[in-house]
C-alpha cells in the first residue's frame, strides 16, 4: 500500500500523485492530511518554506469538496500573484482526475471581468490575493457566503505585507461554521493573533521547531564598513563563480541601484521590485529561472513567492527591518533537500541583530572574512580549469587546428597550460592586486579620494526625463568620458548634481557653455558647497572588467534607447558564467581556433 494511500486519499488523487512522481508524503503532509480528512476542524500548521504545504491542504481540500455542485466551496488566500498562480497550478494538477472540479485564480494586475467570468462558470475553489478578493466581494463578483473551508496560506507573509485588515474583512463575508486552515513558515505574534481571533480551537501542527530555519542552510556574516558594502558583495560573487542567488535590499531604490551597478560591472544581474510592471517582473523571473540572471536583487515583498529551487546563496545586502523576515529570505535557498548559504553583509553596529536572529533560527552564524584578492584569483582559476575540463570540443574548429598547432608547436603541454592560465590570471590579478582588505577590523578599507573631485550643478532633472543612469550616460556621451569618470549623479526634479575628477572641470564647463539639448539650454556650474560631497568615489572595478571602456556612442543619440541596448549587450543571453572577460576571451579563443 502506497504511503499516500495510508493517509486516506482517494483513487483519483492517488493517480494524480503518482503522475506527479511524489513517492512519500513530507512531514507536514503526513501530519495534516489525516486530520483534515477525518475531522471537521480548524488547523494551524507551521512548517518551513519548501516542505510541501500546498499539498498538505490541497489534497484533503480536493477530496472534501463536492464537484457536482458549482458553488464556491473553498477560498484560499495567498500573499502574492506568483504564489496564487503557483497554488492554482498545483491544485489543477492534483485534481486532474476530478473532471468537474474548477480552480480559479483571482489576483490583481489582470482583468477582473475575465476572472469574474471564470468564477461564474463555476469555481469550487478560488485562490486569491487579499486585495483583489476584496475588490471582487465589493463588486459582488464572487460569492463566498457558503464556503466550507478557508485556507490562509503563507499567513506570516500575508501579515508582513499588511493584509490583516483585508483578511479580517474577507473572513467577515464567510459563514461562521466554515473551517479555517492556516499555514505558515513562522509564528510571529500577528499570526497567533489571527489564530486566536478567527479560529476555533485549532489543532496545531509544527514541523521542526517553531521558527527554525532550514537545517541545510548555513548562515554566515561578513563585517565590513558601510561604504564597502557593494565591493564586498562583488567579492562574494567573484569568490563563488557558480553563484545563483537572491540579493536582498531593504528598499526599492537600493534594489534598483545595486542591480544597476552590478549590471554595469558586467554581472548577470537584475532587479525585482514593486515599481516594475507585472510584465517586467515576469520577464525578470523568466530569465532568472533559465539562469540568464545569476544575481537577482530583490525587495522582500517582490521576492515572496520566488519558487526557484537550486538557489545557492541568499545574500542579505542589508538586514531586514523585521528580524522575522530573515527566515523568509534564507528560506529561498536550501530547498528541495539541497544545501544553501545565507550570507549577511553587516557593519559593526549591527552585530547584535545577528545574535537576535540566532535565537530565532536556533542556529549559529559563522563570522567570515570577505575573501581577499588572491583567494578570488585562485578560485577563478580553478573554476576555469574545471570549465575547460567539462567543455565539449566543438569540431567546427577542426579546419583551423593545423595553423594553431603550427603556431604553438614549440611549446610543451605544461608550457601551454601555464600560458593559457596566465592570460586569465592576469586579468583578475591586475584588478585585485591593489584591492584593499575589506574586513572592517583592518584599518585599511578603500582609500578616500574625495579631494580632487568637483561637484557640479546641472539644470536638468527628472522632469526632463532623466534618472541617474540616463543622466550619467548622457554626460559620458557628450563629454566622451569613460564609464567611471562621472559619478555621484543625484537627480532632482528640475536640476541635478554630479561629480568628476578635477581634471575634467575645464572640459565640462566648456562643453556646456552654450549647449542646446532638444531645444533647451543646458547649464552646468561648479557647486559652491563642495563640502557636501564627502564620500569617496568608487575606485574598485569588477575583476571581470579590466579596462575603463570608452563610451563611443554618437552624440545626440537618444539616451534611453542606448541604455537598453547597452544592457542587452552585457547580458548577451549568456548562461552559467558571470564573468564577462573570461567568458568572452574563452569564446574568442574558441572561435579563433
Ligand atoms: P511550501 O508551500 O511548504 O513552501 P510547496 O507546497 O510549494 O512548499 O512544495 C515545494 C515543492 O515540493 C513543490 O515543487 C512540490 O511539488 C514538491 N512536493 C510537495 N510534496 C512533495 C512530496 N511528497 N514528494 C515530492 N515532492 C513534493
Ligand atoms: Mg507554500
Amino acid at each position: 500500500m502506497n504511503a499516500f494511500q495510508k493517509l486516506g486519499l482517494d483513487a483519483d488523487l492517488l493517480q494524480a500523485i503518482n503522475d506527479m512522481g511524489f513517492e512519500t508524503p513530507s512531514e507536514v503532509q503526513d501530519k495534516s492530511i489525516p486530520i483534515l480528512l477525518e475531522q471537521e476542524t480548524d488547523l494551524v500548521a507551521l512548517a518551513q518554506t519548501g516542505t510541501g504545504k500546498t499539498a498538505a491542504f490541497g489534497f484533503p481540500l480536493i477530496q472534501k469538496l463536492d464537484p457536482s455542485s458549482k458553488k464556491t466551496q473553498a477560498l484560499i488566500l495567498s500573499p502574492t500573484r506568483e504564489l496564487c498562480l503557483q497554488i492554482t497550478n498545483e491544485l489543477k494538477n492534483y485534481s486532474k482526475y476530478k473532471r468537474s472540479l474548477n480552480v480559479v485564480a483571482v489576483y490583481g494586475g489582470a482583468s477582473i471581468t475575465e476572472q469574474a467570468r471564470s468564477i461564474e462558470r463555476g469555481a469550487q475553489i478560488i485562490v486569491a490575493t487579499p486585495g483583489r478578493m476584496q475588490d471582487m466581494i465589493r463588486r459582488r463578483l464572487a460569492d463566498i457566503s457558503s464556503i466550507g473551508y478557508c485556507v490562509l496560506d503563507e499567513a506570516d507573509e500575508m501579515l508582513n505585507m499588511g493584509f490583516y485588515e483585508d483578511i479580517k474583512s474577507i473572513l467577515s463575508h464567510t459563514p461562521k461554521e466554515k473551517k479555517t486552515w492556516l499555514f505558515s513558515a513562522t509564528m510571529p505574534k500577528e499570526v497567533a493573533k489571527i489564530a486566536s481571533k478567527f479560529m476555533d480551537n485549532p489543532v496545531e501542527i509544527t514541523v521542526g521547531s517553531k521558527n527554525k530555519g532550514t537545517a541545510n542552510v548555513s548562515h554566515e556574516y561578513y563585517l565590513v564598513n558601510h561604504r564597502n558594502r557593494y565591493d564586498a558583495l562583488k567579492r562574494l560573487a567573484d569568490a563563488n563563480p557558480d553563484i545563483f542567488s537572491v540579493i536582498f535590499c531593504r528598499t526599492k531604490r537600493d534594489t534598483q541601484k545595486v542591480a544597476e551597478k552590478l549590471i554595469e560591472d558586467g554581472y548577470n544581474a537584475a532587479a525585482l521590485h514593486g515599481d516594475l510592471s507585472q510584465n517586467q517582473r515576469d520577464l525578470v523571473m523568466k530569465s532568472f529561472r533559465t539562469r540568464q540572471i545569476q544575481m537577482l536583487v530583490a525587495t522582500d515583498v517582490a521576492a515572496r513567492g520566488i519558487d526557484v529551487d537550486d538557489i545557492t546563496h541568499v545574500i542579505n545586502y542589508q538586514l531586514p527591518d523585521e528580524i522575522e523576515t530573515y527566515t523568509h529570505r534564507s528560506g529561498r535557498t536550501g530547498r528541495a533537500g539541497k544545501n544553501g548559504v545565507s550570507m549577511v553583509i553587516i557593519s559593526k553596529s549591527e552585530v547584535r541583530k545577528i545574535r537576535t536572529i540566532e535565537k530565532i533560527i536556533q542556529q549559529k552564524f559563522e563570522q567570515k572574512e570577505i575573501p581577499d584578492g588572491m583567494e578570488i584569483c585562485k578560485t577563478q582559476l580553478f573554476h576555469l580549469a574545471d570549465d575547460i575540463r567539462k567543455t565539449e570540443i566543438n569540431h567546427e574548429i577542426d579546419p583551423y587546428l593545423p595553423t594553431i598547432n603550427e603556431a604553438l608547436e614549440d611549446f610543451t603541454k605544461e608550457e601551454l597550460i601555464k600560458k593559457f592560465f596566465s592570460v586569465e590570471f592576469t586579468r583578475f590579478f591586475n584588478y585585485y592586486q591593489k584591492a584593499p582588505d575589506l574586513s572592517s577590523e583592518s584599518a585599511g578599507g578603500r582609500p578616500e579620494v574625495s579631494e580632487g573631485n568637483t561637484r557640479y550643478f546641472i539644470n536638468v532633472g527628472s522632469k526632463d526625463g532623466f534618472d541617474w543612469m540616463s543622466l550619467k550616460d548622457f554626460l559620458k556621451a557628450e563629454l566622451n568620458l569613460g564609464r567611471d569618470d562621472v559619478f555621484k549623479v543625484d537627480v532632482k526634479g528640475s536640476f541635478s548634481f554630479f561629480n568628476t575628477d578635477e581634471q575634467h572641470t575645464d572640459l565640462i564647463l566648456k562643453t556646456f557653455s552654450e549647449f542646446n539639448h532638444n531645444g533647451r539650454f543646458i547649464n552646468v556650474e561648479v557647486t559652491k558647497d563642495q563640502k557636501s560631497d564627502k564620500g569617496g568615489r568608487r575606485r574598485e572595478r569588477s575583476g571581470g572588467r579590466r579596462n575603463n571602456s570608452r563610451n563611443d556612442d554618437k552624440k545626440g543619440e537618444n539616451f534611453k534607447g542606448r541604455r537598453r541596448s547597452d544592457r542587452s549587450d552585457k547580458k548577451g543571453g549568456r548562461k552559467g558564467s558571470r564573468n564577462k572577460n573570461i567568458e568572452t576571451s574563452l569564446k574568442r579563443r574558441r572561435s579563433k581556433a
